[in-house]
């Protein structure tokens, strides 16, 4: 049977002499691996258009296991993205955390397009030359993903009662899920609460209401970004 799909290669590693087995996530079928044969030969054609962070139309022939792809025809092979350092640094971190959390054979529209969406506006930044958006964009990527994967974070209200927030003393704990109010974080096991800025707190309401194309446009002080990515992998470690 030959399939067809729209995917983006996440990973790939050798399989015995000239082979890889790719990762991809595509558009019909969710992440799916399959073989790509021969092409760690010199002269492999379908090489090119199999590298890591590549959209294309695959095509692949199975019976059943991973089958074989037997085409590949680039849409967008993200060239500026993968000659910025900082922009491939921090896809390759975005990706990885991606290949983790998404089981296989799950398609997802919208986990597709936010894949998608997220390469585009690193491309875009790579293009501009913004290597700070590059961390924004990972992790707004992330919490975006968390979200589409059923991970809600709670940024609204506190998690433990319900309660406003207060400016102040707002925490943050993964294992609740969201943030605590001031009065919570002593009946919440205080030693796995963090700290979080309000400033932070708005940062990821912002990730949470914009599309990838808009969420570049937001404005954060370094402070605000490591407070995020301190919870962001608080979170990750959690839940992962
Ligand atoms: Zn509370």
């Amino acid at each position: 049977m030959e399939y067809k799909y729209t995917g983006i290669i996440l990973n790939k590693r050798d399989a015995g002499e000239t082979d890889r087995i790719c990762t991809i996530y595509t558009l019909e079928g969710g992440k799916i691996r399959s073989l790509a044969k021969g092409v760690r030969k010199a002269q492999a054609k379908l090489a090119a258009s199999l590298e890591n962070i590549t959209l294309a139309d695959i095509t692949i022939v199975r019976a059943r296991g991973l089958g074989k792809i037997t085409g590949s025809i680039v849409e967008n092979n993200f060239s500026f993205l993968k000659q910025d350092i900082d922009a491939l640094t921090e896809a390759f971190g975005g990706l990885a955390i991606f290949d983790k959390m998404v089981d296989y054979e799950h398609p997802d529209d919208a986990v597709f397009v936010l894949l998608k969406e997220y390469l585009e506006a690193v491309e875009i930044a790579a293009v501009e030359k913004l290597s700070e958006k590059q961390i924004l964009l990972r992790l707004g990527f992330t919490i975006k993903l968390l979200d589409s994967l059923g991970y809600a974070l709670e940024v609204d209200k506190c998690v433990a009662c319900g309660g406003k927030l207060n400016e102040k003393s707002i925490s943050f704990n993964s294992r609740s899920g969201g943030v605590l109010c001031g009065n919570c974080p002593s009946q919440h096991d205080d030693s796995l609460s963090l700290p979080i800025s309000s400033n932070a707190i708005k940062m990821i309401r912002l990730f949470l209401a914009n599309n990838m194309a808009t969420l570049g446009k937001i404005k954060a002080s370094r402070q605000d970004y490591d407070s995020v990515r301190l919870v962001v992998d608080d979170f990750l470690r959690w839940t992962l």
